[in-house]
């Protein structure tokens, strides 16, 4: 996909609109709420094993280029999700069609584990290159077998974006081992992060990236930061270099 769609954005592909079935949505028609007021939709795509609600929000503006972040799909990589918080709970933001998924896996995040509740790295369990992994990389029962991976998968087919970035830690770079370069140099350069390889040592089995990436027009990226990234960096600097890679602004 050519860097001028990143930037101009007329969607190439077919979107398919509306709400998925049976997930429960708020939607603040025109009025969004004072305390939040760059929040124009939010959305419980879903609930964990333990049955937290898996929230996303919508930010921006219809008809600009459609881009879903995504943090804390491994629990004890919590830090990155101030950068979406902040966007969230900023001034309006103009220029993107943004979709926030602050904790992807919240039985993680209040356990501080890498996996789910179930004991599955939710990074393994999705139905593209799916293999039956154990220890760290635990991959479920079969592919798809998680709540948090369904819920993720009816999101991501409802809303289709072009672009995602799902953040995780430590590893300091931006993933090279992708489908986009272009992407992959402009969150870079954007974001002052390294490029690197993420491959998993060959093929990446179970992955979020992976499976949309197969599946979708639109392109997936990992990018991971430290593992004690500074607060500032989070809460100020990140969330306005992560509008910049498509032009966008409060
Ligand atoms: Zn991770």
């Amino acid at each position: 996909m050519r860097l001028g769609s990143l930037l101009a954005g007329p969607l190439v592909t077919a979107l398919a609109t509306g709400l998925a079935l049976g997930t429960p949505a708020t939607t603040y028609a025109g009025r969004p709420p004072a305390d939040r007021p760059a929040v124009v939709e939010a959305r419980t795509i879903g609930h964990s094993v333990q049955g937290r609600p898996i929230k996303a929000f919508r930010l921006g503006e219809r008809g600009k280029p459609k881009v879903l972040l995504i943090s804390t799909m491994h629990g004890n990589e919590g830090h990155t999700r101030q950068i979406l918080a902040s966007l969230r709970d900023g001034r309006p933001i103009h220029g993107i069609n943004l979709w926030v998924l602050p904790v992807y896996n919240p039985d993680g995040l209040a356990r501080h584990t890498r996996k789910n509740a179930h004991g599955v790295d939710l990074n393994r369990n999705f139905p593209y290159h799916w293999a039956d992994l154990d220890g760290s990389y635990e991959s479920g029962p079969r592919a798809g077998s998680e709540p948090e991976t369904r819920a993720a998968m009816r999101f991501l087919r409802t809303i289709r974006p072009q672009w995602i970035i799902s953040f995780h830690q430590p590893l300091h770079g931006v993933d090279t081992d992708t489908k986009s370069q272009r992407f992959s140099r402009r969150v870079a350069d954007k974001l002052n992060l390294p490029r690197k390889s993420f491959n998993c040592g060959g093929v990446c089995h179970g992955t979020m990236t992976g499976w949309f990436n197969h599946q979708f027009r639109g392109s997936a990226l990992t990018a991971e930061y430290g593992s004690h990234p500074p607060r500032r960096l989070m809460r100020k600097i990140a969330p306005g270099q992560v509008l910049s890679i498509w032009g966008a602004r409060r």
